[in-house]
């Protein structure tokens, strides 16, 4: 089969693999769209350990099921393989599972690919008309829905009457602020560094949407933060704008710890809570948030062939996209 094989910093190859063998309890899914991750570019910038090469990376994937008795089902895939024994999977929390492998990640080989192959589980059915693209979606967009359901659940408010900052850009922080337009949620504030994507934002319908390193919201001026990038600026201004009695949902995973303002965090009792990932049912509910077209159009995802991946992921490096979402497809 055809994969893109990552080979190192910026290098990757469409090129050549070995086919997949079956395994007991797994299936394996011919991949019909695969999104490309921050994640994966944390690969190609070769800042992620955990991507070694040579590895098929991705992880946001949709096709159809080859082999067994589901041969033929369309599904998305959920990339989390948790042991579904431990005390954390039992109570229904397989993502903080602690010996979780991951699709894409050694020893698993990723989606971008002809072929896939993940445990049966894990390969979850998608309605007749959904179109694979937009299926691929669900990983990424799960996140985002999770962070809106922990602010939701550990708010003293309803989030309908409250101003929220989403902090970043990309896909999750896009989403998220796409999730929060749909709850109704009056105040809507995105922040972005990236120009390109504030105005693939504002082409997908926020009207609040601006570059951090400018003018600033007041200080303590919003009820709830989402900072989907996690680096010493986003944890400094999610500090500061957030009001007393606040929530603070932190997903993103730049390096480093610095820039909370622990001191301001203890005197306003704002709640600080990390997000990673998602639950099953986070995954399942986001599912058909797609389906019924809960983000509104999707100008900001682009479609390429699976051969081109090299480029696009040199395009994305390189900031020169104005897609917030690429999502490889096989022809
Ligand atoms: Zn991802
Ligand atoms: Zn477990």
């Amino acid at each position: 089969m055809k994969a893109l094989v990552y080979l190192g910093p910026a290098s990757m190859e469409y090129r050549e693999v070995p086919d997949l063998d079956e395994k007991d309890g797994e299936v394996i899914v011919e991949v019909a769209s695969c999104g490309i991750c921050g994640s994966d570019m944390h690969g190609w910038h070769g800042t992620d350990p955990r991507r070694v090469p040579p590895l098929v990376m991705g992880h946001e994937a949709a096709g159809w099921i080859r082999t067994g008795k589901r041969a033929g089902e369309r599904v998305v895939i959920n990339p989390q393989l948790a042991c579904m024994r431990c005390d954390r999977c039992l109570a229904g929390q397989p993502h903080l599972c602690g010996s979780k492998d991951s699709v894409g990640l050694p020893p698993r080989s990723g989606a971008f690919a002809d072929f896939v192959r993940v445990p049966e589980r894990n390969a979850i059915p998608i309605p007749d008309d959904m179109d694979f693209a937009t299926a691929a979606l669900t990983e990424p967009v799960a996140v985002a829905y999770r962070a809106v359901g922990l602010i939701e659940r550990l708010h003293s408010r309803p989030i309908a009457a409250q101003r929220g900052l989403v902090i970043g850009g990309g896909a999750i922080g896009l989403a998220a602020a796409l999730i929060l337009r749909a709850r109704n949620v009056p105040d809507v504030l995105l922040a972005g560094t990236n120009a390109r994507r504030r105005e693939a934002a504002l082409a997908a319908g926020l009207t609040q949407v601006f570059d951090p390193r400018g003018k600033l919201p007041a200080d303590g001026s919003v009820d709830f933060v989402i900072d989907s990038v996690g680096s010493r600026p986003s944890r400094e201004l999610a500090s500061r704008a957030v009001r007393f009695g606040g929530v603070i949902a932190h997903l993103g995973l730049a390096p480093g710890n610095e820039g909370l303002d622990v001191r301001r965090i203890t005197l306003g009792e704002i709640i600080f809570t990390g997000v990673f990932c998602y639950t099953w049912l986070d995954f399942k509910e986001t599912i058909a948030l797609l389906d019924r077209g809960g983000l509104g159009p999707l100008t900001w995802v682009r479609e390429r062939p699976m051969r081109e991946g090299r480029d696009a992921f040199a395009a994305i490096g390189e900031g020169t996209t104005p897609a917030v979402k690429i999502v490889l497809c096989n022809e």
